[in-house]
């Protein structure tokens, strides 16, 4: 199947199902219903039907989705085999967090390496990952680094990127509330998360939801 046929928005959700799924099959469920998922994910049933359908899992009325084939499916197209290489810049409360995060427990990726400014931090592990000097980026990054999580100050955002793309990543999630500009081949994901509960304060008291019954 194309891959490049399957829409971004139904790409992005894919992780989601994928986590759920395996947990189902590690309890041993061997069918799963659109309904059970719908409510499991937070997704809405004709959603999760149409993004099925893409990949031409259809599921039977009264018997719903067959979680190995959809896990065997989700496997080859998130390159669970295959573990893509991260490297985390700046180690700070947020980057430490990261860091002990079991980023590898559902997923296929994995932080190798991280860097910091501060001589106290470096020559530690944390979670089983390396601290090195941000002076030796060049050096320690070998080609495999794929993904760079950016949790370093603003300001530091942008010299730190252009270093990261010179040296092989492709994509970088950005933890800084700075904007920071790319080449075209080079995907950023941003993520403020003062931006994020600012938006989520005033969802709640502009858009209320409705209790359902
Ligand atoms: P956080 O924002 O994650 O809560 P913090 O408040 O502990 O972090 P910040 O000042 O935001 O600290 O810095 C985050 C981390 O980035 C710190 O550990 C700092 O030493 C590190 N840092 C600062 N400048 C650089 C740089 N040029 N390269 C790598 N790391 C850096």
């Amino acid at each position: 199947m194309d891959q490049n046929k399957i829409p971004q928005a139904t790409a992005k959700r894919l992780p989601l199902y994928y986590r759920f799924l395996n947990n189902l099959q590690h309890q041993g469920k061997t069918r799963v219903s659109s309904k059970e998922l719908s409510e499991a994910v937070k997704v809405d049933s004709a959603t999760i039907r149409r993004d099925f359908s893409y990949f031409g899992a259809l599921g039977k009325k009264g018997y719903g989705y067959n979680v190995e084939y959809l896990l065997g499916f989700f496997r080859k197209t998130l390159d669970q085999d295959e573990t893509t290489e991260v490297a985390l810049i700046g180690v700070g409360n947020l980057g430490t967090a990261f860091l002990h995060y079991n980023f590898t427990k559902n997923n296929n990726t994995k932080i190798v390496m991280a860097f910091d400014a501060n001589p106290q931090r470096i020559g530690d592990e944390i979670g089983g990952v390396p601290i090195y000097h941000i002076d030796e980026l060049e050096e320690k990054m070998n080609g495999n680094v794929r993904v760079g999580i950016l949790t370093v100050p603003s300001k530091e955002a942008q010299g730190i990127t252009t270093r990261l793309v010179e040296h092989g990543v492709e994509g970088i999630l950005n933890f800084t509330p700075a904007r920071i500009t790319v080449p075209s081949h080079i995907r950023v994901h941003h993520i403020d998360l003062a931006v994020e509960l600012q938006a989520l304060v005033y969802f709640l008291k502009h858009y209320p939801l409705s209790k359902s019954e």
